[in-house]
């Protein structure tokens, strides 16, 4: 299954919450959400949702995560397989693992609006972790590595813009920060409670175990 690549407001309607894909215009009025509070291809105060299956309320759950992350089913399938090979409870080894991806780290650090933002700049060679130029998206940051824009695309109205929209927001804990030089680190792995995503990953796992 490719990649969606229709208009993603469309995404957070049909999951009827906000998944917070498009950047500052999540936070304003103009949100998808805000303006029309129905699934897409209904009318408000229409047809009414129906009382979900075990497994529809899995696979909702499945997809949201997926589309919050930007992920195919193929990439989201083969990082929950490897979550579950690892110790631990594997639906929190599949959030930090989403949670570890690179362009999630840059999203996170505040210096791309959307995780779709930071992977273009991943892609484009704007991103350096420990110095050195890395343009895959789905890389694993480790603990301790150092996240950082290029100097050449610092001045980016993309970037310059995130990151002033990102100083009026509080920053993770597990995350450390330096704006003026658009340099960050992942401190440690986060833990479940410091990911803030209101999803039951447990629900994934019981799907992908059936
Ligand atoms: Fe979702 Fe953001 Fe669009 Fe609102 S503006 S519907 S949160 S993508």
């Amino acid at each position: 299954m490719s990649r969606y690549t229709g208009p993603v407001c469309r995404l957070c309607r049909r999951e009827g919450e906000k998944l917070f894909l498009k950047g500052k215009r999540c936070f304003t009025e103009k949100c998808g959400i805000e303006r029309r509070a129905f699934p897409p291809g209904t009318h408000a105060g229409g047809r009414r949702r129906r009382r979900q299956s075990e497994y529809a309320v899995q696979l909702r759950e499945k997809q949201k995560v997926k589309r919050i992350y930007g992920l195919a089913e193929k990439q989201f399938r083969a990082l929950f397989d490897k979550a579950a090979r690892v110790p631990g409870v594997t639906g929190e080894n599949l959030l930090v693992a989403l949670e570890s991806r690179l362009d999630n780290i840059v999203y996170r650090l505040g210096f791309a609006p959307s995780r779709k933002a930071a992977r273009q700049l991943i892609r484009h060679r704007h991103v350096r972790v420990d110095g050195q130029t890395l343009d895959v998206p789905s890389y694993s940051v480790s603990p301790g590595a150092e996240v950082a824009v290029a100097p050449h695309a610092r001045e980016l109205p993309l970037v310059k813009e995130a990151i002033e929209d990102r100083k009026s927001r509080d920053q993770l804990g597990w995350l450390g920060v330096d704006y003026d030089s658009a340099t960050g680190r992942m401190l440690e792995r986060p833990s479940r409670a410091d990911i803030p995503l209101a999803v039951e990953e447990q629900l994934i796992v019981e799907l992908y175990s059936k």
